[in-house]
């Protein structure tokens, strides 16, 4: 499928991302996409810049954002897609939301000093381009300081669960934010159901759900049936994406949907 083809989910240096909207949109463009959707991590502030360089080059830029949510205790990813035209109300509403990560942040470097990691915040802002700072950023200005190896290594003995520096997320119900994502002409979606560790992510949340993404790299073709299924059965829209961060693993446009999909789904957030 070439040039009307879509892929719903990709990241920019907004949030995890590596390249700035303007390229990541060029590269999609390159890759011959009809439309993309940026989905930041509770961020939408990369879409002006998105949309302007879609404008210029003829491609459709959609304006999305990947929501962090908890499930019994369980991180899970709501994606939300929303109608052309209110992007500034939207990245107002999240800014709350991004003081909070950051005070998640600056409790993280607390603890790292008690126990005897020196870190300050100037050496984590080095490492985020964009707007939101998060784990991810602490984690490079340990690397880049030799305290650790890799990010793994990061993980293990600082930040995750079992870490000296752990902070839990503060995090909304699968509920708010779907209410959320309403309250701004928006659909939601659940983001790739086979990648957490609680099991059956979509048959438990399915009533909150305006759609499911089913087409993912890390999922598998019969899984992909199952979910396919699954949304057909309960009237929700399937959907699919790359989840391309720029490094490594999934390219963009490796995950596409007809562009059908994308007309249907502004239909839904505007209410048609
Ligand atoms: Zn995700
Ligand atoms: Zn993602």
């Amino acid at each position: 499928m070439t040039g009307s083809s879509a892929d719903l989910h990709i990241h920019t240096s907004y949030s995890d991302g590596l390249y700035p909207p303007a390229e990541t949109v060029r590269m999609a463009k390159d890759v011959n996409l009809k439309a993309m959707a940026i989905t930041d991590h509770d961020t939408v502030a990369g879409l002006k810049e998105g949309k302007l360089a879609g404008r210029k080059l003829g491609i459709e830029v959609i304006s999305g954002v990947e929501l962090s949510c908890e499930l019994d205790g369980n991180e899970i990813h709501m994606l939300g897609y929303f109608a052309p035209g209110n992007e500034t109300e939207l990245e107002e509403r999240l800014e709350w939301y991004q003081a909070k990560r950051e005070e998640r942040v600056f409790e993280i470097i607390d603890r790292l000093n008690q126990a005897g990691i020196i870190l300050n915040i100037a050496e984590v802002r080095r490492f985020s381009t964009g707007k939101s700072i998060g784990r991810l950023h602490v984690a490079k200005a340990l690397m880049a300081q030799g305290t650790a190896r890799s990010v793994h290594e990061v993980f293990s003995r600082f930040l995750g669960p079992d870490g000296v520096a752990y902070v839990p997320k503060a995090k909304l119900s699968i509920q708010e934010a779907v209410e959320f994502i309403h309250e701004h002409q928006g659909v939601g979606v659940l983001a790739h159901p086979g990648m957490y560790r609680i099991e059956n992510a979509a048959e438990r949340t399915l009533e909150y759900l305006d759609g499911i993404e089913v087409w993912y790299p890390e999922h598998s073709p019969s899984f992909e049936d199952h979910l396919y299924a699954l949304a057909l059965k309960n009237r929700l829209m399937p959907t699919g994406g790359s989840d391309y961060h720029g490094v490594g693993r999934n390219e963009i446009g490796c995950v596409r949907i007809p562009y059908s999909i994308v007309t249907r789904l502004l239909e839904v957030a505007v209410g048609v």
